[in-house]
This record gives structure tokens, C-alpha cells and sequence, in this order.
């Protein structure tokens, strides 16, 4: 079978390769550091169940007259509240699913620094998943997992990307009362190749091996920016955003995000999940009332599943009604998927060219990084008064 047809619009779930009932297809890493899956045509024997089932290769059924329920929420822990990337709307829903003696399912770092899903069964292992990784996780063998959890009756909650909800229903075939689906708001993700060599690179910086990394943390300005906290062996830092080119450019101006990023059928509202999770941006022009400082979640029940299971997370969660209108008002993601840059064309051959650690160091420090050192010494409250008078200029 030749699955290359989907090119570009693969988005590496996973699904083809657990749903082969010959098991011909193995996850290769292209020169972009993309794991894609490749077919051992020797061994294949044509049945075409990868792609008919594959999410990418058919189309995406559209709910018909979406009736979202739409929250803003902040988990009442401040514990968790703080490890979490918006406003710990995962903690609560992975809680509920504790609650019921269920099992999770989301994105860890493992020994190497690179984004996997793993599987929890414990509410004491809720750590290993809080926070944003903002790299292209591996979903190995976890869709072939749940069905086995779901054959045993248990609650499951799975959480990742929209593609990698797709890929897990696709995978299933059917709806299950016991699954809960939970898709983040997606921006696109760099592979875990490319991030796998900005760790090395990190690690010659700091002079000490990186034991943990994290991507938002609240400590120093709150809640919003990229901020790395790095823990070598022999220390712990800090970074401030946008300090490096991984970070400026690949993630942040989307130079360096999977192709089917560009073009992802998941950015509107129309979505996988039975929840939908992201931060929730602009929120005090609309809910003035809400304190924000520690991260504010955007939480969207899908569909009566989801609904149903709202009304249990008053329990950890305050839950604030709000409007899908609002949350798309600064949710890019919601209305239609990043550009594609005209830098996506040549960066990875740049990165290739120079070799990662040259051409990481070219890009140090450089325009981004000065502008947002000054931002990130002005006060939150200076810089709360600014963005207030900016917007009732813009007003009128
Ligand atoms: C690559 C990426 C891009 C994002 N882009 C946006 C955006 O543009 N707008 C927006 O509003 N929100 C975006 N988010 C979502 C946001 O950053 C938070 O992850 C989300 O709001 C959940 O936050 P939380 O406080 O509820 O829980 P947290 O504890 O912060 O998040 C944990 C949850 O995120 C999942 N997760 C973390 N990293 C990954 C990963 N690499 N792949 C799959 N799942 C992952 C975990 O499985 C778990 O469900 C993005 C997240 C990722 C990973």
C-alpha cells in the first residue's frame, strides 16, 4: 500500500500503524525531524486499512449545528494551578477521571526530554503530565492501550492534539460511553528531532546534562509567556522567553511546525474532542471579574458526554460561563490554522547547512531576544496599565 500518497497531510498519529493486521509499517524520522510512517512493501499485503481509516487521507465529519458549552476556568488548587501551562482545566477533567477509578492518558517527558504519551493510573503521577510541551509528542502504542482499558470497562481520559484525537477514534472505530476525549488548542508543533538537538545544544550552553525542562513556567512573570525552566545536574534556571531560536523561530513564528500544521482541518471550532482545552487569551476585556495572574483556562464541552461531566468539576474547578464568540475573538487557533512562512522553505536546509548548534548560536540573542528582555522588566502591573490604555485608544 502506498500510504506516501497522504505526504504533507500525515500528521504521524499513529493509527496506521496499530490498525495493520501485519504489522508492515514502522514510524521513520524524516531529515526535518517529522517521525513518519513507512510500509515494508515486501511484507504488506495490500488490505488498504491504513488508509481507509487514516484521519488525514479522509475527510473530517462535521459535527452538524456544534451547541458548545463554553467556560472559563481556574482550578481552585493553587499547587496545580501553578504547574499548569493556562488554567489546569486538564488536573480537573484527569481528576474526575481518577474519581471513577479510571485511567489517563496525555503528553510526558521522558529521561531524554522528548514529549511521549504515557499512561497514568494514579492521581500522584499527575505531575508527569501538567504543563505544555510544545513539541510533536509520540503517541506509540497508547490507541491500542485504551482499547484494552476500555475492554476492561475503565474509564479512560485521552488528551493530546486534535490530529492525535482523530487518530485515536479512527483507530477505535466506534464511540465509547467510558472514553472521555480531551483535543488541545493546537498552534502546530516543531518535531521531536529538531528538539532533541536544541536539548543538546542547551546542554553545551549550560555545561551540565538537562535532567528537566519546562516551557511556561508562572514563577517569574505569571501566566502567558515561554519561559524554560531548565534543571541540569548541577542547577536550576529560568530562562526568559524567547531566548532562543528553537522557541522565536521554529515554534513561535511557525517556522519549523509539521506541514500538515499549515493546513490542519482541526483550527475552527469544529472539533475531536469531546472537551476542548487552551488558554483562554483576552479574557479580562470580557470577564473583568476573573483574577488572572495564575492562568485562566478556556474549557469547551463539545458534546452531552461532555456536558454531563461539566457539572462534577465544581469539585476542583471555578467554572465561569462565557461565549464561543469571546474565546475566538483572541484564539487564532479556533477560526483557521497558522500561516505557513515563507521560511518554512529553507530553514530546515539552513539547519542542515549550518549544522543545529551554528545555527542556533547565529540566531542567539538576537532582535527578539532584546525586545523581550526589556518587556520582561517592566512590571506586571505597569505593563497591565499599558495594554488597559491601549485598549481604550483602540475603542475610541
Ligand atoms: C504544541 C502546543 C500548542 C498549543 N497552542 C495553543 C494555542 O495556540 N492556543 C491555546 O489557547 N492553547 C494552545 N495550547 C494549549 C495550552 O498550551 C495548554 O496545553 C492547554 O490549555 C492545557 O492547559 P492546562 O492548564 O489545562 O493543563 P496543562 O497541565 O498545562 O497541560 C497538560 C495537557 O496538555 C497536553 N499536552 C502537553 N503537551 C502536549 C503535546 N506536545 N502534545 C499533545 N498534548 C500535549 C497533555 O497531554 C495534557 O492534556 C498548545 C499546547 C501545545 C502542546
Amino acid at each position: 500500500m502506498n500510504i506516501q500518497i497522504i505526504q504533507d497531510r500525515c500528521t504521524g498519529c499513529r493509527a496506521c500503524i496499530q490498525l495493520c493486521p501485519v504489522h508492515c509499517i514502522s514510524m521513520q524520522e524524516n531529515h526535518e525531524g517529522f517521525l513518519f510512517p513507512v510500509v515494508d512493501q515486501e511484507a504488506c499485503i495490500d488490505c488498504g486499512i491504513c488508509l481507509t481509516k487514516c484521519p488525514a487521507y479522509n475527510d473530517h465529519p462535521l459535527r452538524q449545528d456544534p451547541d458548545l458549552a463554553v467556560y472559563a476556568a481556574v482550578h481552585q488548587n493553587p499547587e496545580i494551578l501553578m504547574a499548569s501551562s493556562s488554567g489546569g482545566a486538564f488536573a480537573a477533567l484527569a481528576q474526575y477521571a481518577f474519581s471513577r477509578d479510571g485511567v489517563v492518558y496525555g503528553c510526558s517527558l521522558n529521561n531524554q526530554i522528548i514529549p511521549m504519551h504515557i499512561r497514568i493510573d494514579q492521581a500522584k503521577d499527575l505531575p508527569k503530565l501538567h504543563g505544555s510541551k510544545y513539541v510533536q509528542s509520540d503517541t506509540g502504542n497508547t490507541y491500542s492501550s485504551v482499547k484494552k482499558d476500555l475492554q476492561a470497562s475503565k474509564t479512560v481520559l485521552y488528551s493530546g492534539t486534535p490530529c492525535q484525537i482523530a487518530g485515536l477514534k479512527a483507530y477505535l472505530g466506534a464511540d465509547d460511553p467510558n472514553l472521555i476525549t480531551v483535543d488541545i488548542i493546537c498552534h502546530g508543533v516543531p518535531g521531536s528531532g529538531i528538539f532533541r538537538k536544541h536539548i543538546a545544544w542547551l546542554s553545551k550552553k549550560k555545561g551540565a546534562e538537562i535532567q528537566q525542562f519546562g516551557f511556561r513556567n508562572k514563577e517569574k512573570l505569571g501566566w502567558g509567556p515561554l519561559i524554560y525552566l531548565v534543571t541540569t545536574t548541577t542547577k536550576t534556571t529560568i530562562l526568559p522567553y524567547f531566548y532562543d531560536v528553537y522557541c522565536q523561530k521554529l515554534f513561535g513564528d511557525s517556522e519549523g511546525l509539521r506541514e500538515c500544521c499549515y493546513q490542519c482541518k482541526y483550527a475552527n471550532i469544529d472539533r475531536e474532542g469531546d472537551f476542548t482545552i487552551g488558554d483562554y487569551w483576552g479574557i479580562q476585556k470580557y470577564h473583568p471579574e476573573i483574577p488572572t495572574a495564575w492562568g485562566v483556562s478556556l474549557l469547551i464541552a463539545n458534546d452531552d458526554k461532555a456536558k454531563a461531566i461539566v457539572n462534577d468539576l465544581h469539585r476542583s474547578l471555578t467554572l465561569y460561563p462565557s461565549r464561543i464568540e469571546w474565546a475566538r475573538t483572541n484564539n487564532r487557533l479556533l477560526n483557521k490554522p497558522v500561516e505557513r512562512p515563507t521560511e518554512r522553505d529553507t530553514v530546515f536546509a539552513e539547519i542542515e547547512k549550518l549544522g543545529y548548534d551554528c545555527w542556533a548560536e547565529k540566531y542567539y540573542r538576537s532582535g527578539y531576544y532584546i525586545k523581550a528582555l526589556i518587556k520582561s522588566k517592566i512590571p506586571r502591573s505597569l505593563k497591565t496599565t499599558i495594554k488597559q490604555i491601549i485598549r481604550r485608544n483602540k475603542e475610541g
